[in-house]
């Protein structure tokens, strides 16, 4: 074959490849709006703010083999719960998200093999987070020289805990609370510890008795039951997909780390153990690495079967 070319026969392939590529195009398109439906999307969530989950449903009148979300450079994994034409995936709003309109990219492909794309946007309103005042033991404002290493050593471990996106989901249907008692502390207040300006809290407080059993929201495993600086006596669960809930201030464990644990069954015993002002249960999670508070969720899957 011929391996160099004059300008003219250049351009002229060129144009015929340009052409070709446009015809291609246009079929494709044509033979997709004729066969296809778009896909159907739509969302759900107590509102789009940060700290919120969204429950976000795919509808194809294909049913597809796959179908994966995308937003802000991290993969959104989405479920089937009806033979490929229904898709289900949770989305985390993180705690620190600018307002902003920011786009779901969704990539599909159909059973018969053809792909499908769509692109859902999301508006993401201001938050206001009121701001907390508290009074606690004064190494925990200010730990002594001694503990830091150990609170270094803690931080990493956590944190390593919640960049892993385990391949299984193991969480299915609602979320339960894990106490019955009232929601004392709102997601994302800005936390002035003894005069100082701390971390937003990036959990949500229940009001609990000492000694009052604390029940596993969903499936999970357990991949951290330890006492921690701060928090005290916590249990992370793995619920899958990169969900995590995160229990702290413990009096006791109910288990132990590498367990397999079922949706309401016991994790541990409310405490005051680790940066309190009182007894009370502390849950957080991390939805795709985003600090999201735990009652969004809890609302955003609420009625949905299984
Ligand atoms: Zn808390």
């Amino acid at each position: 074959m011929q391996m160099y070319y004059t300008r003219a026969h250049r351009l002229k392939r060129r144009s015929a490849f340009l052409s070709a590529f446009l015809s291609v195009i246009l079929a494709t398109h044509f033979a997709f709006s004729a066969t296809v439906r778009p896909l159907k999307i739509s969302h759900r969530a107590r509102s789009l703010k940060p700290g919120e989950v969204v429950l976000m449903t795919v509808r194809s009148a294909m049913p597809l083999k796959e179908i994966e979300g995308k937003l802000l450079e991290r993969a959104v994994p989405f479920f089937s719960s009806q033979d490929g034409r229904v898709w289900q995936g949770l989305i985390g709003i993180d705690l620190d998200v600018a307002p902003g309109t920011y786009g779901v990219e969704l990539n599909g492909t159909r059973q018969d093999g053809v792909s499908v794309q769509a692109v859902r946007r999301l508006r993401v309103k201001r938050k206001w987070f009121s701001t907390r005042r508290l009074t606690v033991e004064e190494k925990f404002v200010t730990p002594p020289a001694e503990e830091l290493e150990r609170i270094r050593q803690e931080s990493e471990t956590v944190g390593s805990i919640f960049v892993k996106v385990s391949p299984e989901r193991l969480w299915s249907g609602t979320f339960l609370r894990p106490v019955s008692g009232v929601a004392t502390s709102s997601f994302g207040s800005r936390s002035i510890l003894n005069g100082q300006l701390r971390n937003p809290h990036s959990g949500t407080d229940f009001r609990a008795r000492e000694g009052t059993p604390v029940g596993a929201p969903n499936m999970g495993r357990v991949v951290l039951a330890a006492d921690l600086y701060y928090s005290g006596n916590t249990v992370i669960l793995d619920h899958g997909w990169g969900l995590y809930s995160y229990f702290a201030h413990l009096s006791r464990f109910a288990v132990s780390e590498g367990e397999l644990i079922s949706k309401g069954s016991l994790v541990g015993y409310v405490g005051a153990t680790g940066r309190v002002t009182g007894p009370h249960l502390h849950w957080s999670m991390r939805l795709g690495g985003a600090r999201v508070d735990p009652l969004s969720l809890v609302a955003a899957l609420s009625g949905v079967g299984g």
